[in-house]
């Protein structure tokens, strides 16, 4: 037998970046990583994950605590899954105790059980009383094995007040025993389509891998069947008793995605994504952790999900911005998809109709194989692109004339159109024309976006909000509402297509799953003619009879002061070109831009997202941004307006970089001051992972040791997606 270790190393949800020793408890117990235990924090008492054992501590053993109790005999997460957590922490130079938490239900993080259960019942100590007929009936039927409540209501109905007497006198105990993690429901499968000879070929080179850990970019036009192709994929782990994880964005996941893989697969489903309650939330982690859930659809946090027979991971709409978590541990769970499938010896699928460029020059760089579906299932076309340009039409509010003669002719035709703004409200701003006064954010360097119907300003930024002025606080002069809103665009449409029904999407208009559910049914049924909406509109969802879309303004993408602005703004307009258009019509979308020259515009509206990529990621190289360099963003913010930059300025010194390393800034953030609060920012840029990784954690260090952390609030960020 070995002796046990002299102390255990213990993640705790703390922001400190340190594993805490404790001493193992007094009895001996089997002890292993992963373990959750309870031990005594600061006044109190915390669960944390057992990480490592060991023989010393930098601390005397006399004065370490000792650990009050271990709560498991195995592991909470599968052993690819613990790795990860321990990557993860690691690579986004986060506390492992923070990340842990994450991976793990809050209940765990409480202290339940890591498996269901469910109470029995049986005879106790035998009665020195007389007992009534019910009663003497009732301990009877208990002398065996014990009972669950269901179990003896259904032998002897009624019998609940007799339970709860007997139990009084103890004449009856209960106990909890394992519960079969609930089943889920299953239905039998359904057959799908046929496949077509692309996605036969991807689904071939698929399957071959399964076993083993291979990385494959889908890229897969909208409407090519890239789903069907992760149902063959996803049936074919099953059939080798295998489970199957599906990153789904966050907007993605509703009840019709859910419907199709439950009626296709025929086997039960664990949910997980922010919208359950802490009790469902367990009961699906567990459903998926016992395996009785033999498929886990998940948003991001899904991605550290207990899978002990994980056979195949698939990241849909892989270049979603909701994949990667922007509070706390700032993680990609894309990318930590592709790391968990080599640390569990899986392939991983991800697909889009327009990859990420880093998942393009993973393609380039013999990282991860292309698996191309170029068609659109049934024959249908794609479709024509062209640009609008607004510096030499006449424009009907937001609408330019050719855009208002083209919904014309396919109104007329019988086709649904979609207008696609990225700005909800009404105008983002109210100007005064008398003293030139626009409604500023009286907490952001913002201004407030108008909400006519609702009579209100609101900053999109902070979420202040408040009455709607007539006129200038300083002038008199009667206010104006300038530029466009999609508010005043469904204004404009009552006015330009009189009669015809208009229905608007976006986040005043759509509320939760439900609201989704409901729009959508109205695009499908045909009760609502035109689309307006936002980037909502881009997200998964098919809308076969629109014949026409217009992007209203494509300029708001092209001239940002974030790198990957163009990147997001090519990819909403080819996911919003890709509702347009079907086997009998060809769908026609139209671009109003400014500058209708611009090289990536051009490239985009002339030859595809191909061609874009190609040329985009031609000018990162030239400018040395990812993927051709690595970025960490330090942030700072604080109530003052000095203090973010005086904080910066010093941790830069301390840090003193070496090449490659470049530390660039600190620079005041873009928005200085957001929610009364300003901030600032240091970027760390290098050629290569390892410099940068050093770097960082001594930055770390640093961050951590930082006096006055509570005033100025420091985060370090590895990839950041929204950079300026
Ligand atoms: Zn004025
Ligand atoms: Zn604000």
């Amino acid at each position: 037998v070995p002796s046990p270790p002299k102390v255990l190393r213990v993640a705790l949800d703390t922001p400190l970046r340190r594993l805490f020793d404790y001493l193992p408890p007094e009895a001996p117990v089997p002890l292993a990583p992963g373990l959750r235990v309870r031990v005594p924090f600061g006044r109190g008492e915390r669960v944390g994950v057992l990480i490592e054992c060991a023989e010393r501590s930098e601390l005397p053993l006399a004065r370490l605590k000792r650990v009050k109790c271990v709560l498991d005999t195995e592991p909470a997460l599968s052993a690819d899954a613990h790795a990860l957590v321990l990557f993860a922490a690691d690579y986004y130079q986060h506390p492992l105790g923070e990340v842990y938490a994450a991976a793990l239900p809050a209940r765990l993080r409480a202290g339940v059980a890591l498996e269901a259960s469910e109470t029995h019942y049986r005879a106790g100590a035998p009665a020195r009383t007389r007992l009534g007929p019910r009663q003497a009936a009732l301990l009877a039927a208990l002398a065996g094995a014990p009972l669950s409540r269901e179990a003896i209501e259904a032998r002897a109905p009624g019998s609940g007040p007799t339970l709860a007497t007997l139990l009084k006198r103890g004449l009856i105990e209960s106990l909890e025993v394992p519960a079969a993690a609930r089943a889920l429901p299953a239905r039998p499968a359904a057959p799908g389509p046929a496949l077509g000879h692309a996605q036969t070929s991807a689904l071939e080179a698929l399957t071959a891998a399964l076993g083993r850990f291979a990385p494959f970019l889908l890229a897969g036009i909208t409407g090519s069947g890239k789903t069907e192709v992760y149902l063959r994929l996803i049936a074919c782990a099953l059939a080798a008793g295998r489970q199957a994880l599906v990153l789904v964005p966050e907007i993605a996941l509703t009840p019709q995605t859910v419907e199709r893989f439950a009626t296709r697969l025929g086997v039960p489903i664990a949910l997980l994504h922010s919208g359950l309650s802490d009790g469902e939330r367990l009961a699906m982690w567990r459903a998926a952790r016992c395996g009785a859930a033999r498929v886990v659809i998940g948003t991001r946090s899904a991605v550290f999900a207990s899978l002990p027979e994980l056979g195949v991971i698939v990241v849909d709409e892989e270049h979603d911005s909701s994949y990667k978590q922007q509070e706390g541990a700032r993680y990609s769970a894309r990318d930590l998809a592709v790391l968990r499938a080599r640390a569990a010896g899986v392939p991983v699928v991800l697909g889009s109709a327009t990859p990420a460029l880093e998942t393009l020059q993973n393609v380039a760089e013999g990282r991860y194989l292309r698996l191309e579906l170029p068609e659109r299932a049934g024959g249908a076309r794609s479709p024509t692109l062209a640009t609008i340009d607004l510096r030499v039409h006449a424009m009907n509010g937001a609408l330019a004339t050719p855009a208002v003669l083209a919904m014309e002719r396919h109104l007329g035709a019988g086709g649904q159109v979609l207008l696609y703004l990225n700005r909800r409200g009404f105008a983002p701003s109210l100007y005064c024309p008398g003293c030139a006064w626009i409604a500023p954010c009286p907490a952001c360097d913002a201004r407030l976006t108008v909400h006519l119907r609702e009579r209100r300003l609101r900053c999109h930024h902070c979420g202040a909000s408040g009455p709607l002025p007539f006129a200038c606080p300083r002038c008199a002069t009667e206010l104006k509402p300038v530029g466009q809103g999609t508010e005043r665009v469904e204004e404009t449409l009552a006015r330009v297509f009189p009669g015809v029904a208009v229905l608007r999407i976006d986040r005043d208009t759509v509320r939760g799953r439900d609201g989704f559910a409901a729009a959508f049914a109205k695009v499908r049924d045909g009760s609502a003619r035109i689309l307006l909406g936002t980037q909502m509109l881009a997200k998964g969802h098919d809308f076969p009879n629109v014949s026409l879309v217009v992007v209203l303004d494509a300029d708001q993408g092209l001239f940002s002061t974030d790198f990957r602005a163009s990147e997001r703004l090519a990819q909403n307009i080819i996911q919003v070109a890709g509702r347009a258009g079907r086997a009998d019509r060809p769908g026609e979308v139209l671009v109003q831009s400014a500058c209708p020259a611009h090289p990536l515009l051009a490239k985009l509206v002339a030859q595809g997202y191909g061609a874009f990529a190609s040329a985009a990621l031609a000018e990162r190289r030239h400018a040395g941004l990812p993927p051709f360099s690595h970025l960490a963003l330090i942030a700072a913010e604080a109530k003052t307006a000095s203090a973010p930059m005086a904080a910066l300025t010093s941790l830069r010194e301390q840090a003193g970089a070496v090449a490659p390393v470049r530390i660039l800034g600190p620079a005041p953030a873009v928005l200085e001051r957001k929610a009364d609060r300003y901030r600032a920012q240091l970027l760390i840029e290098s050629p290569e992972r390892r410099p940068l990784k050093l770097a960082l954690e001594r930055i770390a260090q640093l961050i951590e040791a930082t006096p006055g952390r509570s005033r100025v609030r420091l985060s370090l960020e590895v990839d950041p997606l929204e950079v300026g």
